[in-house]
């Protein structure tokens, strides 16, 4: 596909977006001595010009009013629950908060890093072999790339971060007081876990005593002052209670600018060109390469840049987006189940029980956004699921993550909406009161998927994204079951009242339930089923790669970060050992 854009002097690797994979693939791209370019479409950020501890607690700036997501002015999706409804835009961001910016949404993000459960790679085969075949409608895969293969690279991306945890499982050894059904890794965490605040404690002694083997979450949010592998040091925090959807005044959280950025930024053969927005990428007359991509920079100008390599790391929605304004690789039909890019979306199923007391002190404000402990023994295939009807499952935890004013104020059911009622019943329950969470996988559907919207076009004049997506009766049936296992250590506590909330009803957009969007450009072992190989490389152009969650091939019970980090570093090291030695597919088809 030509360009009539102004042509630019051409780079090695162009990298479209610069939050978490950005930045990990320009360190490692550019220690393998590559020119490497970053566009991102978003503005400057950084600790101390953006966070200052003096105005980084701007409840409405950053949770209401949106200062770091994406804006949907410029860029929105359309949404469906159904491929027989007509999808609308979404015109205000709702259910998930995609970012916007240099870091991505590695700034505003909680910290919660885990890792997948091995069984998690071989959804499919696992769980054919255990419980017979899957119905055709559900588009399980295998992704084609194990647990031990990405240990370590788990691993680095833990070290980077200087996580905060406390291993289950050390080189198959069962650690007591960590999560004993993780996946076997070859150290423990690099940072111990963070002091647990009141909360979490008494969901730990409600979840040993009823049987369960609760540990303290894996946190991104240091424990101590760290100094990761790169050489750069970030301090301990302070539980201020304004993490998630805010940027850290205090290097306490592991994001792209506390962990990569000071080292990266400084290098001769890297460069960042923000407020730029990637509308293509340019492929050769054969369709077999990518050539670079066309932007729009922040005069409104357009612009080619050549690139011998181009990386998607534009997030979950916007990697397969560029794909199909691209014209890259088949687009997925729902009607024959061929295709495969926009495949697969999956999201998350959340719910909660909250906790009632009379005479326990929580001070919910003294809060991180990865501090919790949780259990493990309903995730994935960590229980037997005959006779249940569904697979899949979630971790549950009691986090202790903010106090805000605004956003915080549980009620016991039944409490009037608004009103004096409602303000006595806040003011009663504000500091006495604890949820526990539900944190469920999606498996994949063929009706849940991604393409472009037929009506609705963005700020540049393409086509919107088209999301259409349900929960089906396998992840109403897992979260029932999440919910009721959650009521029962909830009812341990010997609280004054327990209010489980289910999961109900559709997929409702409007709620901020988790930005853990998946699918689109799956990975896998098959080019008809999938549209990137286990190495992340697509199976159409060959110097094209896409990573973070869009390669997911259905969505596990975790957050998913951990896993984007592993994945990118797996990605760089093939690149970096076996493509740039010969360039072509790593995987024949
Ligand atoms: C509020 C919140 C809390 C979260 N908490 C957790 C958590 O606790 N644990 C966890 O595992 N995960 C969490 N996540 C998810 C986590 O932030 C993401 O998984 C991670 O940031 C993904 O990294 P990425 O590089 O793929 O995308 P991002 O970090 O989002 O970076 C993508 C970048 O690409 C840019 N971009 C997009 N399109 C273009 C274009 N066309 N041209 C140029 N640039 C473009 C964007 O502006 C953005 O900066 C959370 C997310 C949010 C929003
Ligand atoms: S809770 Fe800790 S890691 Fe999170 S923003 Fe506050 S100081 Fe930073």
């Amino acid at each position: 596909m030509a360009s009539a854009a102004r042509k630019l002097p051409p780079v090695d690797v162009v990298l479209v977006g610069f939050g978490w994979t950005g930045a990990i693939l320009g360190q490692e791209l550019t220690d393998a001595g590559l020119n490497v370019l970053a566009l991102e479409r978003g503005g400057w950020r950084d600790t101390s010009t953006d966070f200052a501890v003096t105005f980084a607690q701007d409840e409405l700036r950053y949770m209401w009013r949106h200062a770091l997501f994406e804006e949907p002015a410029r860029e929105t999706l359309t949404f469906r629950n159904a491929p027989s409804e007509t999808a609308l835009p979404m015109r205000h961001l709702g259910s998930f908060l995609p970012a916007t910016g240099v870091g991505g949404a590695g700034i505003h993000w909680n910290g919660q890093n885990w890792r997948f459960l091995p069984s998690d790679f071989v959804a499919r085969s696992h769980n054919e072999q255990r419980y017979g075949k899957l119905s055709d409608d559900m588009t399980v895969q295998d992704w084609g790339v194990t647990y031990d293969e990405l240990e370590p690279y788990y691993d680095k991306f833990e070290y980077l971060c200087g996580i905060a945890g406390k291993a289950g499982n050390l080189n198959g050894q069962i650690v007591a007081g960590g999560n004993p059904f993780e996946g076997a890794r070859k150290r423990d965490y690099p940072n111990p876990p963070l002091d647990m605040v009141y909360a979490p404690t008494l969901f730990e002694a409600a979840a040993r005593e009823t049987g369960h083997k609760p540990f303290p979450c894996p946190a991104a949010n240091m424990s101590r002052p760290y100094t990761n592998p790169l050489g750069v040091q970030l301090g301990p925090c302070t539980y201020c209670g304004f993490c998630e959807k805010f940027g850290c005044g205090n290097y306490s959280k592991s994001s792209p600018q506390t962990t990569i950025h000071p080292v990266l930024l400084r290098k001769k053969n890297f460069e960042l060109r923000t407020e730029c927005n990637v509308l293509r990428v340019l492929k050769d007359s054969a369709g077999k390469r990518a050539t670079g991509v066309v932007y729009i920079d922040a005069q409104g100008n357009e612009l080619e840049q050549p690139a011998e390599m181009v990386v998607l790391c534009a997030f979950a929605h916007h990697n397969p987006h560029l794909m199909m304004l691209s014209d890259i690789g088949k687009r997925y039909d729902p009607k024959t189940g061929e295709g495969v890019i926009g495949k697969n979306y999956a999201y998350q199923i959340v719910s909660g029980v909250d906790v009632f007391f009379d005479d326990k002190i929580m001070n919910p404000f003294v809060g991180a956004g990865a501090l919790g402990v949780g259990i493990d023994e309903y995730n994935g295939d960590n229980f037997d699921h005959s006779g249940l009807g569904f697979i899949g499952g979630g971790y549950l935890a009691c986090w202790q993550t903010n106090g805000r004013p605004i956003e915080y104020h549980p009620v016991p059911k039944d409490t009037p909406k608004w009103g004096g009622k409602w303000k006595a019943a806040v003011a009663k329950n504000y500091l006495t009161s604890l949820s526990i969470s539900t944190h469920g996988a999606v498996m994949s559907h063929r009706n849940n998927y991604l393409d472009l919207d037929p009506t609705y076009r963005n700020a540049y004049g393409q086509p919107l994204l088209r999301l259409t997506f349900d929960y089906t009766d396998n992840e109403h049936k897992m979260s029932d079951y999440l919910t009721d296992r959650a009521t029962d250590i909830a009812k341990a506590m010997k609280a004054r009242e327990v209010h489980a909330k289910p999961r109900q009803g559709h997929y409702d957009i409007a709620p901020y339930q988790t930005t853990h969007n998946t699918g689109g450009a799956i990975m896998g072992t098959d080019p008809k089923t999938s549209a990137v190989n286990k190495f992340l490389q697509s199976w159409d152009l060959h110097n094209l790669f896409v990573m973070g969650t869009a390669v997911y091939p259905q969505n596990p019970g975790y957050n998913p970060t951990g896993t984007v980090g592993a994945l990118t570093y797996w990605a760089a090291e093939a690149i970096k050992t076996q493509y740039l030695k010969n360039p072509g597919p790593l995987v024949q088809a």
